[in-house]
């Protein structure tokens, strides 16, 4: 495994759609070794691979409750809403309140290919939204609706 270079707001691989994955390949598979290790290492509780410079649908996530790797993920329930701040990896420094779904289920391929879904709430819907918007090319703070200065930089971070 190998920490990646994150790659920060102003380049424009973070504003283009990615592409499905076809197959999953040792490059795949290594891929989400390296974002999980990369994620981790930033102290981030999630991971787009445009954020890593590479334009596939793959996001890693992390909450505190066990490790999420999604391949093509794609909500399919979503139901009420919530406002929390959040912050990005690729935007640092940059904190705001963004309204998300409190509850999300998102479809995707696991590492072995195999469709599952999960469910999510609280700050794991909030988490999955914030991915699969980096899969858009769409950045939180383009949705933020009031940005919120901290002393430390020590908010968790997508
Ligand atoms: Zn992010």
């Amino acid at each position: 495994m190998a920490i990646r270079n994150i790659v920060k707001k102003g380049d424009e691989v973070l504003n283009k759609r990615c592409k499905e994955v076809k197959e999953i390949n040792t490059r795949v598979l290594e891929l989400l070794d390296d974002m999980t290790e990369t994620m981790y290492e930033g102290n981030g509780v999630g991971l787009a691979a445009p954020q890593v410079g590479i334009l596939k649908r793959i996001a890693v996530i992390d909450v505190g409750d066990g490790l999420l790797e999604l391949i093509n993920p794609v909500i399919i329930e979503s139901e009420g809403e919530q406002i929390e701040v959040e912050g990005c990896l690729s935007v640092p420094g940059v904190y705001g309140k963004v309204k998300r779904p409190q509850r999300v289920v998102v479809e995707y391929l696991n590492r072995d290919g195999e469709k599952t879904h999960t469910e999510g709430t609280g700050i794991k819907a909030i988490c999955i939204s914030h991915e699969l918007d980096h899969l858009d090319g769409v950045l939180f703070d383009e949705k933020v609706i009031e940005f919120v200065e901290y002393e430390n930089d020590e908010k968790e971070k997508d």
